[in-house]
């Protein structure tokens, strides 16, 4: 494991959970339970994901929404229910030539259920295939318009022969319903942070399951803490899923003080971060700040209105918070939406990097307050505290540069991580020179007023603080 992941676990509170394992054992328990969703035939609707949904019910108490078919959502409606059991190609020999057994990607999403014999000429507008990558088998969908296809390989679609071919796509597509899921853990605060995820694709393992793997491992960390925010974890399907959540918890949103995306957070690429339509918003200081100092090569993005479901968090009526943490973008690495975005695209340590990350930023999201100099009139004498070194002349360590950044600017105004930006320190230095300098009885802490509202005592959860 990384000497970065190691320094994280040392410095900051909520990763010492993660502390107490080895990291390579915790990427590969993420790799491993990814392997056990990998299977499933997601889709926006259906089986797959109430399927997807239970497995993560087996470790954090997630409750699931059925919404009925042709509920109206904003602008939208939820759709038909989409289900399928078999599907295949069958050559002029008789022998399968596509099956869906074999391969998931093999069948258009949503396709609408098809037995017929043909010739090929009638079947080719049906296929699809990425000549480019002539071997792999790309994913396709048609949610919003009754079609039916199949996806193979070019060098598959090649070979094929002049003939009668018989297709069959055993699937319904009927009145049903829009299913997701829901974790909410009570913090000390009303104000939420939202992780949020999509659940709908197939057999893809970083778009899609790298991200749930990692949301639904975050949740269980958290589950054990005693936190300040409330956290709210969504497993939905892409775009009408939010649509969908959004429409139905519109007062809920409002309590959204920060928010992430999760997806694409398994391959090696390096970290971006989508930053929200806010632009900047605590969040997006906090992940920039994050990959500023921890990681050698990160990227930030500004925000743009395509993507994932921060799309729908950040149309303007809600405008939250909430930024996208990827590895490799979207639509810029070959294996998207491909069957190369298998599970060897994902590796255990790339995926305790990022539950790290994640982890990272609820750490500094959580401690991130507002404190007071309560000796303003000069400076204190620090040597007399024991807080300054002992002989003079040279440069002053980082950890004495960073008590006087906090103390010069602990005026009830500047949070840590407003002094960790303008300092340069990274903000873990500066959090621990604000807890050794309140030991000392330099400084106090500023309750936060007007823009919080507390939950009552009795509601928190009483285990180890995330925050204190
Ligand atoms: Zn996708």
């Amino acid at each position: 494991m990384t000497e970065l992941t190691q320094t994280l676990n040392k410095t900051m509170g909520l990763l010492k959970g993660l502390d107490q394992k080895d990291p390579l054992a915790i990427g590969q328990e993420l790799h491993r339970f990814a392997g056990e969703l990998y299977p499933i035939c997601r889709s926006i609707t259906g089986n797959g994901i109430r399927q997807t949904l239970v497995m993560i019910q087996k470790r954090i108490p997630l409750q699931t929404f059925e919404v009925p078919t042709g509920t109206a959502v904003f602008d939208w409606t939820v759709p038909k229910e989409w289900n399928i059991r078999d599907a295949y190609i069958k050559g002029p020999g008789g022998k399968k030539i596509v099956d869906f057994q074999k391969c998931n990607l093999h069948v258009l999403n949503y396709s609408t259920p098809v037995r017929a014999t043909m010739p090929l000429s009638a079947l080719k507008p049906h296929l699809f295939t990425i000549p480019e990558k002539p071997d792999w088998i790309p994913y396709r969908t048609s949610y919003y318009k009754e079609d039916w296809g199949f996806c193979l390989s070019h060098n598959q679609m090649l070979a094929l022969q002049d003939g009668e071919y018989e297709v069959c796509i055993d699937s319904t597509l009927d009145q049903g319903h829009l299913t997701y899921g829901e974790y909410f853990l009570p913090g000390r605060s009303n104000d939420e942070v939202l992780i949020s995820c999509h659940a709908c694709h197939p057999s893809l393992a970083n778009d899609n399951l790298s991200g749930l793997t990692v949301a639904t491992f975050l949740a269980q960390l958290l589950s054990e803490k005693d936190c300040h925010y409330s956290y709210r974890f969504l497993f939905l399907p892409g775009t009408i899923g939010p649509i969908t959540w959004l429409a139905r918890n519109r007062d809920t949103a409002r309590s959204i003080r920060h928010g992430l995306v999760l997806t694409c957070i398994g391959d090696k690429g390096q970290f971006h971060y989508k930053k929200s339509r806010q632009g900047n918003a605590e969040i997006d200081r906090i992940v920039s700040h994050l990959l500023r100092h921890l990681w050698e090569s990160s990227e930030i993005l500004e925000f743009s209105p395509y993507g994932y479901d921060e799309r729908q968090y950040c149309s303007p009526g809600f405008n939250l918070p909430v930024g996208c943490l990827m590895r490799s973008v979207w639509g810029t690495f070959p294996e998207y939406h491909t069957s190369a975005d298998d599970l060897n695209f994902i590796q255990p340590k790339q995926l305790a990097e990022s539950l790290s990350l994640c982890a990272a930023i609820v750490d500094v999201l959580e401690q991130n307050r507002r404190y007071r100099n309560l000796n303003p009139f000069c400076e204190p004498q620090l040597g007399r505290r024991n807080l300054y070194r002992s002989t003079g002349g040279g440069a002053i360590e980082a950890e004495i540069n960073a008590r006087l950044w906090v103390l010069n600017l602990s005026d009830g105004e500047h949070s840590l991580l407003d002094i960790a930006e303008r300092s340069g320190h990274s903000f873990s230095l500066i959090n621990e020179a604000a807890q050794i300098l309140r030991e000392g009885g330099l400084l106090e802490i500023v309750p936060e007023t007007g823009k919080e509202t507390t939950r009552p005592q009795e509601e928190s959860k009483a285990a180890h603080s995330c925050r204190d």
